[in-house]
């Protein structure tokens, strides 16, 4: 039937997934195993000098193997949303130190957070999973350094506007990430929402965050726009449909969120 077409259509994608992770995962072990080799050597010869250069090797093998198997998690996590009324600018606020460790050295970070920021009903863990995500992207396509912004707005989006984004028209709310960096060619930007479509180094890139925030918008009611040029950098638009409400809890969820305030 077509159910078991399409079950089987997903279980190959998530085989060529894990064969491709297994595949990142075992290089990065090499090379982490090569530093320590060294390291070894270089402390039974008692030549200490410059040893920092093989910890640094071993300590970036390990933090892009965690990259992995967080997205690894993600992807296979596939439980139901949970959506909470959330706002989005405390929600971002609170990721603040998160962020800044996972975004290069050179980036500047810049927040623009419109006051009196409306809420949307949305599965928070969801959303800061879409966001430090966007926030990496933002930053690999950065080497040299640059400027991230992660800005919110409250918009209202007339038919025209709507239509062009596959919304119907109403309030939403929007959660852009932009970046100074390489930006990307039309041939990207066409399948940068593609499942697995990536193009940086094995060990690096998954090619699943855009295609997981897409399904995550699409599933919450709201889009994701992209708007990025060759040199001039890339800004990604989340919309989420407006929601009026105290934030509270949902039935068949343990926690509110925000957390109460002090
Ligand atoms: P991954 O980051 O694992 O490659 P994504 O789905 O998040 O997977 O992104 C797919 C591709 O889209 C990236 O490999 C990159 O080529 C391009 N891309 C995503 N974000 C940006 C960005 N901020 N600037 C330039 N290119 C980007």
């Amino acid at each position: 039937t077509e159910q078991q077409l399409r079950q089987a259509r997903k279980m190959e994608a998530l085989g060529h997934l894990c064969g491709g992770i297994a595949h990142d995962f075992s290089n990065l072990l090499t090379g982490i195993t090569g530093s320590l080799d060294v390291l070894q050597l270089r402390l039974l010869e008692g030549r200490l000098d410059n040893l920092d250069r093989h910890i640094t090797a071993a300590r970036d093998a390990a933090s892009r193997a965690t990259r992995l198997t967080q997205r690894l998690l993600d992807f296979s996590r596939n439980h139901p949303l949970e959506p909470h009324v959330t706002d989005i600018n405390f929600l971002i606020t609170g990721m603040e130190e998160l962020i800044a460790q996972a975004i290069g050295p050179g980036v500047v970070r810049r927040l623009e957070l419109v006051p009196d920021m409306h809420t949307t009903l949305v599965d928070p863990n969801q959303l800061e999973h879409a966001l430090l995500n966007l926030c990496i992207n933002a930053s690999d396509a950065m080497p040299q350094g640059g400027t991230l912004t992660i800005a919110t707005e409250n918009v209202t989006l007339s038919t025209p506007h709507a239509t062009a984004l596959n919304l119907p028209p109403g309030d939403y709310v929007t959660l852009s990430v932009a970046d100074t960096g390489t930006g990307m060619t039309p041939d990207v930007l066409a399948r940068a929402f593609h499942p697995f479509f990536t193009t940086k180094p094995a060990g690096k890139g998954t090619g699943l965050g855009l295609s997981m925030l897409y399904g995550f918008a699409r599933q919450s009611g709201g889009h994701v726009d992209i708007h990025s040029n060759p040199g001039d950098g890339t800004t990604v638009t989340l919309y989420l449909p407006r929601h009026d409400g105290a934030a509270k809890t949902l039935p068949g969820t343990d926690s509110a969120w925000p957390p109460p305030r002090n």
